[in-house]
């Protein structure tokens, strides 16, 4: 079976999830729904993807711009069997949805409550097997789950404090800051702490987050009160044996964000996007043997996007076992090359 994905919202995320569904042999784009005529839209004409309008006031502002679609959302999800929403948070599609009775997989700026499923390939796959509905939590939360989760299977987490360091916005998006300031996110713990949790429901994990003006990476600094000592090393070791992990070190001249996105393009991926959460090797340290510390790296525009494969394949069934699905993503994307 070569499953129909329709991806609704093709903006940082939704163009980079239709890429990599383009990319397997077991599914193919049925069409991207877009709210705009504009550059992205013309693009995805250019790659063959069939565009939709996303409603019918969308439809005429494509006709204006002589924009040829192939009908609207209504008519896109009538020939797909599964939409990845990739539309900014509360757009408000599930209704369309049931209705259409087609299945759908949410980004992380929903809340957990819209779907009660949060997707982790690593964490919960097979929970999420046959799933109508699911959600792939936010960049952040997807970072931390890729490092604690291992670390929790291993040695047991006691407790976590993540600390975050997050990018003001995308680099493609010129209209939001701060360009000059930092900015405490007040609210404690920052959203992302309940949302590992709506994955790791068990996890005792705080979160603080801080904005910075930078729009390539976030960064994590990320203490762990471990139930079963553990040196360095060891937990480097659980880490290399987990997908979509991959290291950097300062000694080898990675001593910033701006190094870690410039070995991303020198391993010439699709836009150089890094799907790995990058973890510094030589930032790994292990206090009285229980207490770690580990700074990490986030892409936000991409690291989701091997998630959202998996959850694709999980939802329709096409692959029950999710080691195997996460081989098969990672292989088409290029992942693993940096361990
Ligand atoms: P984006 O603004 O880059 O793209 C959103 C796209 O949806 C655009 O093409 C926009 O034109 C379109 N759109 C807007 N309203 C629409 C509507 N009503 N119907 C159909 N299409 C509509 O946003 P993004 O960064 O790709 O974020 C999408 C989702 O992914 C959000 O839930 C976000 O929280 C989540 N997410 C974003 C990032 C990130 O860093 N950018 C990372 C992980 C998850």
């Amino acid at each position: 079976m070569t499953a129909r994905i329709a991806i609704n919202g093709y903006g940082t995320i939704g163009k980079r999830v239709a890429d990599a569904v383009a990319a397997q042999d077991d599914m193919r784009v049925a069409g991207v729904a877009k709210t705009k005529p504009d550059f992205e839209a013309k693009l995805a004409v250019r790659k063959g993807y069939p565009l939709y309008a996303a409603n019918k006031e969308a439809a005429a502002k494509f006709e204006k711009a002589g924009v040829k679609s192939s009908g609207t959302l209504d008519d896109l999800v009538k020939v797909a069997d599964l939409v990845v929403d990739c539309t900014p948070e509360e757009s408000g599609y599930k209704a369309l949805y049931e209705k259409a009775g087609v299945k759908a997989i949410w980004q992380g700026g929903e809340e957990p409550s819209l779907t009660n499923l949060s997707f982790n390939a690593a964490a919960n796959y097979e929970e999420c097997l046959g799933a109508t509905f699911v959600r792939v939590p936010s960049c952040n939360t997807t970072g931390l789950i890729r490092t604690l989760y291992p670390l929790d299977a291993h040695f047991g987490v006691a407790n976590a404090l993540a600390v975050m360091v997050r990018r003001a916005t995308d680099p493609g998006d010129s209209k939001k800051g701060p360009i000059n300031a930092i900015e405490p996110e007040l609210e404690m713990p920052s959203h992302h702490g309940p949302d590992v949790q709506s994955v790791l429901p068990k996890l005792n994990i705080h979160t603080i987050a801080v904005k910075v003006p930078t729009t390539i990476m976030h960064l994590h600094i990320v203490t762990v009160d471990l139930k079963k000592p553990a040196t360095a090393d060891a937990v480097l070791d659980v880490w290399k044996r987990f997908p979509r992990v991959a290291f950097v070190a300062g000694r080898d001249g990675v001593k910033s964000t701006a190094q870690i996105m410039e070995m991303a393009r020198d391993l010439s991926r699709n836009r150089s996007d890094l799907y790995e959460i990058a973890v510094w090797r030589d930032g790994v340290h292990v206090l009285d043997g229980k207490r770690l510390f580990y700074f990490q790296a986030v892409h936000q525009e991409s690291d989701v996007v091997p998630e959202n494969v998996d959850a694709i394949r999980a939802l329709l069934e096409i692959q029950k076992d999710g080691r195997k699905s996460m081989d098969k993503t990672d292989k088409s994307l290029g992942i693993g090359m940096v361990k």
